[in-house]
Protein backbone atom coordinates (compact mmCIF):
# COMPACT_ATOMS: atom_id res chain seq x y z
CA UNK A 1 0.00 0.00 0.00
CA UNK A 2 1.59 3.55 -0.99
CA UNK A 3 0.87 6.31 1.42
CA UNK A 4 -1.36 7.95 -1.32
CA UNK A 5 -4.05 4.82 -0.45
CA UNK A 6 -4.47 5.79 3.14
CA UNK A 7 -7.52 5.84 3.66
CA UNK A 8 -7.62 5.93 7.56
CA UNK A 9 -4.80 7.11 9.83
CA UNK A 10 -3.52 7.25 13.47
CA UNK A 11 -1.40 10.37 13.56
CA UNK A 12 0.75 10.50 17.13
CA UNK A 13 2.02 13.26 18.30
CA UNK A 14 4.45 13.72 21.11
CA UNK A 15 3.28 16.18 23.96
CA UNK A 16 6.90 18.08 23.06
CA UNK A 17 5.15 18.62 19.75
CA UNK A 18 2.85 21.37 21.58
CA UNK A 19 5.35 23.47 23.74
CA UNK A 20 6.72 25.63 20.62
CA UNK A 21 10.03 27.40 21.71
CA UNK A 22 8.94 26.57 25.71
CA UNK A 23 10.16 24.46 27.85
CA UNK A 24 7.22 22.70 29.01
CA UNK A 25 3.37 23.22 28.28
CA UNK A 26 1.28 23.92 25.53
CA UNK A 27 2.28 26.91 23.29
CA UNK A 28 -1.28 28.00 21.79
CA UNK A 29 -0.11 29.46 18.44
CA UNK A 30 2.19 26.03 18.32
CA UNK A 31 -1.26 24.06 18.87
CA UNK A 32 -2.81 26.30 16.46
CA UNK A 33 -0.58 25.53 13.79
CA UNK A 34 -0.65 22.03 14.01
CA UNK A 35 -4.50 21.83 14.39
CA UNK A 36 -4.07 23.65 10.47
CA UNK A 37 -1.82 20.93 9.43
CA UNK A 38 -4.04 18.30 10.50
CA UNK A 39 -6.93 20.54 8.56
CA UNK A 40 -5.48 20.26 5.78
CA UNK A 41 -4.52 16.35 5.76
CA UNK A 42 -8.53 16.16 6.91
CA UNK A 43 -9.11 18.37 3.78
CA UNK A 44 -7.24 15.36 1.39
CA UNK A 45 -10.10 12.71 2.35
CA UNK A 46 -8.62 10.83 5.08
CA UNK A 47 -10.19 9.45 7.86
CA UNK A 48 -8.35 10.88 11.47
CA UNK A 49 -7.42 9.72 14.39
CA UNK A 50 -5.31 11.42 16.87
CA UNK A 51 -2.99 10.51 19.74
CA UNK A 52 -1.07 13.14 21.56
CA UNK A 53 1.59 12.22 24.13
CA UNK A 54 1.71 14.30 27.70
CA UNK A 55 5.69 14.95 27.78
CA UNK A 56 5.62 18.44 27.92
CA UNK A 57 3.43 18.30 30.86
CA UNK A 58 4.48 15.45 32.92
CA UNK A 59 6.23 11.75 32.63
CA UNK A 60 5.65 9.19 35.02
CA UNK A 61 9.12 7.99 34.76
CA UNK A 62 10.84 11.61 35.61
CA UNK A 63 8.56 11.58 38.76
CA UNK A 64 9.37 8.42 39.61
CA UNK A 65 13.22 9.12 39.28
CA UNK A 66 12.39 11.91 41.80
CA UNK A 67 10.92 9.47 44.17
CA UNK A 68 7.24 9.15 43.31
CA UNK A 69 5.53 5.87 43.32
CA UNK A 70 5.45 4.90 39.67
CA UNK A 71 2.51 4.32 39.05
CA UNK A 72 0.86 7.19 40.78
CA UNK A 73 2.65 9.08 38.40
CA UNK A 74 1.86 7.46 34.94
CA UNK A 75 -1.40 8.34 35.96
CA UNK A 76 -1.00 12.10 36.57
CA UNK A 77 1.19 11.18 32.88
CA UNK A 78 -2.27 10.08 31.89
CA UNK A 79 -4.11 13.27 32.87
CA UNK A 80 -1.52 15.58 30.99
CA UNK A 81 -2.58 13.56 27.91
CA UNK A 82 -5.92 14.63 28.65
CA UNK A 83 -4.89 18.49 28.91
CA UNK A 84 -3.27 18.26 25.49
CA UNK A 85 -6.51 16.39 23.65
CA UNK A 86 -8.67 19.46 24.80
CA UNK A 87 -6.10 21.84 23.88
CA UNK A 88 -5.85 20.19 20.10
CA UNK A 89 -9.90 20.03 20.14
CA UNK A 90 -10.10 23.16 21.31
CA UNK A 91 -7.98 24.32 18.34
CA UNK A 92 -9.40 22.18 15.67
CA UNK A 93 -12.46 23.58 16.72
CA UNK A 94 -11.63 27.07 16.02
CA UNK A 95 -10.79 25.92 12.54
CA UNK A 96 -13.88 24.46 11.54
CA UNK A 97 -12.66 21.14 12.26
CA UNK A 98 -15.32 18.95 14.22
CA UNK A 99 -13.82 16.77 17.33
CA UNK A 100 -14.20 14.21 19.60
CA UNK A 101 -11.86 13.40 22.43
CA UNK A 102 -12.59 9.42 23.73
CA UNK A 103 -10.43 9.04 27.03
CA UNK A 104 -9.10 6.12 28.07
CA UNK A 105 -9.81 6.88 31.73
CA UNK A 106 -13.54 7.86 32.30
CA UNK A 107 -14.02 11.67 32.90
CA UNK A 108 -17.33 12.49 31.67
CA UNK A 109 -17.66 16.26 32.06
CA UNK A 110 -14.58 16.31 29.68
CA UNK A 111 -14.75 13.91 27.08
CA UNK A 112 -16.47 10.50 25.96
CA UNK A 113 -14.96 7.14 27.42
CA UNK A 114 -13.05 5.46 24.44
CA UNK A 115 -15.92 3.08 22.77
CA UNK A 116 -14.77 1.98 19.10
CA UNK A 117 -18.09 1.71 17.87
CA UNK A 118 -18.81 5.43 18.60
CA UNK A 119 -15.52 6.23 17.11
CA UNK A 120 -16.15 4.89 14.26
CA UNK A 121 -19.40 6.40 13.96
CA UNK A 122 -17.97 10.01 14.42
CA UNK A 123 -15.46 9.24 11.81
CA UNK A 124 -18.02 8.42 9.43
CA UNK A 125 -19.19 11.64 10.33
CA UNK A 126 -16.46 13.48 9.20
CA UNK A 127 -15.14 13.89 13.25
CA UNK A 128 -11.54 13.56 14.18
CA UNK A 129 -11.33 11.60 16.85
CA UNK A 130 -9.03 12.42 19.68
CA UNK A 131 -7.62 9.66 21.97
CA UNK A 132 -6.47 10.57 25.12
CA UNK A 133 -5.37 8.82 28.35
CA UNK A 134 -3.11 6.22 26.36
CA UNK A 135 -4.32 2.84 27.20
CA UNK A 136 -5.78 4.01 30.74
CA UNK A 137 -2.80 2.05 32.47
CA UNK A 138 0.12 2.84 34.07
CA UNK A 139 3.98 1.27 32.78
CA UNK A 140 2.61 2.44 29.26
CA UNK A 141 3.27 4.83 27.18
CA UNK A 142 0.98 6.77 24.97
CA UNK A 143 3.02 5.25 21.81
CA UNK A 144 1.57 1.84 22.62
CA UNK A 145 -1.98 3.65 23.33
CA UNK A 146 -1.35 4.80 19.28
CA UNK A 147 -0.19 1.32 18.22
CA UNK A 148 -3.66 -0.27 20.35
CA UNK A 149 -6.00 2.49 18.83
CA UNK A 150 -4.44 2.17 15.51
CA UNK A 151 -5.32 -1.28 15.54
CA UNK A 152 -9.16 -1.21 16.90
CA UNK A 153 -9.55 1.26 14.47
CA UNK A 154 -8.00 -0.70 11.28
CA UNK A 155 -6.05 2.31 10.53
CA UNK A 156 -4.07 1.96 7.40
CA UNK A 157 -0.79 3.15 8.98
CA UNK A 158 0.57 4.87 12.43
CA UNK A 159 1.96 8.54 11.35
CA UNK A 160 4.23 9.38 14.24
CA UNK A 161 5.32 12.86 14.16
CA UNK A 162 8.87 13.54 16.00
CA UNK A 163 11.76 16.19 15.67
CA UNK A 164 13.34 14.35 13.12
CA UNK A 165 12.73 13.25 9.26
CA UNK A 166 12.98 9.40 9.97
CA UNK A 167 14.93 6.67 10.88
CA UNK A 168 18.38 6.48 10.89
CA UNK A 169 21.29 4.02 11.63
CA UNK A 170 22.76 6.36 14.36
CA UNK A 171 21.62 9.43 15.89
CA UNK A 172 21.74 12.22 13.43
CA UNK A 173 21.81 15.00 15.93
CA UNK A 174 25.04 13.73 17.13
CA UNK A 175 26.49 11.47 14.15
CA UNK A 176 28.13 12.95 11.29
CA UNK A 177 27.37 11.19 8.12
CA UNK A 178 24.09 9.11 9.85
CA UNK A 179 21.98 7.40 7.34
CA UNK A 180 18.58 7.63 6.93
CA UNK A 181 16.54 4.52 5.78
CA UNK A 182 13.53 4.78 3.11
CA UNK A 183 11.65 1.47 4.69
CA UNK A 184 13.05 -0.83 7.25
CA UNK A 185 11.19 -3.69 8.32
CA UNK A 186 10.20 -4.10 12.18
CA UNK A 187 12.40 -6.74 13.33
CA UNK A 188 15.05 -4.81 12.32
CA UNK A 189 13.94 -2.03 13.98
CA UNK A 190 13.10 -3.82 17.55
CA UNK A 191 16.17 -6.12 16.73
CA UNK A 192 19.09 -2.86 16.55
CA UNK A 193 17.04 -1.18 18.98
CA UNK A 194 16.74 1.85 16.97
CA UNK A 195 13.77 3.60 19.24
CA UNK A 196 11.43 4.82 16.97
CA UNK A 197 8.63 4.01 19.10
CA UNK A 198 8.36 1.88 22.63
CA UNK A 199 8.80 -1.99 21.63
CA UNK A 200 5.70 -2.61 22.47
CA UNK A 201 4.35 -0.29 19.82
CA UNK A 202 6.46 -1.14 17.14
CA UNK A 203 5.30 -5.27 17.62
CA UNK A 204 1.98 -4.68 18.07
CA UNK A 205 2.22 -2.75 14.71
CA UNK A 206 4.42 -5.38 13.52
CA UNK A 207 1.63 -7.92 14.39
CA UNK A 208 -0.97 -6.16 13.20
CA UNK A 209 0.34 -5.16 9.94
CA UNK A 210 0.13 -1.21 10.30
CA UNK A 211 2.94 0.31 8.60
CA UNK A 212 4.70 3.64 11.06
CA UNK A 213 5.84 6.26 9.21
CA UNK A 214 8.11 8.22 10.57
CA UNK A 215 8.47 12.03 9.87
CA UNK A 216 8.99 15.12 10.97
CA UNK A 217 6.32 17.02 12.29
CA UNK A 218 8.20 20.34 13.42
CA UNK A 219 8.33 21.47 9.49
CA UNK A 220 5.18 23.56 8.42
CA UNK A 221 3.21 21.78 6.02
CA UNK A 222 4.79 18.38 6.38
CA UNK A 223 2.24 16.36 7.62
CA UNK A 224 0.27 16.57 4.28
CA UNK A 225 3.40 16.59 1.86
CA UNK A 226 4.35 13.02 3.62
CA UNK A 227 0.58 12.19 3.39
CA UNK A 228 0.76 13.17 -0.26
CA UNK A 229 3.47 10.54 -0.39
CA UNK A 230 6.16 13.30 -0.99
CA UNK A 231 8.30 14.85 1.66
CA UNK A 232 11.00 12.47 3.68
CA UNK A 233 10.01 9.79 5.69
CA UNK A 234 11.05 6.47 6.76
CA UNK A 235 8.32 3.89 6.78
CA UNK A 236 8.93 0.60 9.28
CA UNK A 237 6.68 -2.30 7.86
CA UNK A 238 6.59 -5.81 7.58
CA UNK A 239 9.23 -7.23 4.86
CA UNK A 240 8.73 -10.05 2.36
N1 LIG B 1 1.08 7.05 30.47
C1 LIG B 1 0.72 5.86 31.10
N2 LIG B 1 -0.01 4.94 30.40
C2 LIG B 1 -0.37 5.13 29.10
C3 LIG B 1 0.02 6.33 28.47
C4 LIG B 1 0.74 7.27 29.17
O1 LIG B 1 1.04 5.66 32.26
O2 LIG B 1 -1.05 4.25 28.51
C5 LIG B 1 1.79 8.10 31.24
C6 LIG B 1 3.28 7.85 31.42
O3 LIG B 1 3.65 8.33 32.68
C7 LIG B 1 3.88 8.74 30.35
C8 LIG B 1 2.96 9.93 30.36
O4 LIG B 1 1.66 9.35 30.58
O5 LIG B 1 5.20 9.12 30.65
C9 LIG B 1 2.95 10.77 29.12
O6 LIG B 1 2.91 9.97 27.97
P1 LIG B 1 4.17 9.79 26.99
O7 LIG B 1 5.44 9.75 27.78
O8 LIG B 1 3.88 8.63 26.10
O9 LIG B 1 4.10 11.15 26.16
P2 LIG B 1 5.00 11.66 24.94
O10 LIG B 1 6.41 11.18 25.17
O11 LIG B 1 4.43 11.08 23.70
O12 LIG B 1 4.84 13.15 25.00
Amino acid sequence: MTRQSFKRILLKLSGEALMGSNPFGIDPQTVADLAAEVKSAKEQGLELCLVIGGGNIFRGMAGAAKGMDRAQADYMGMLATVMNALAMQNALEQIGVETRVQSAIKMDQVCEPVIRRRAERHLAKGRVVIFAAGVGSPYFTTDTGAALRAAEMKCDALFKGTSVDGVYDSDPKTTVGAKRYETIGFDRVLGDDLRVMDASAVALCRDNDIPIVVFNIRQSGNLARVLAGEGTATIVQNEE
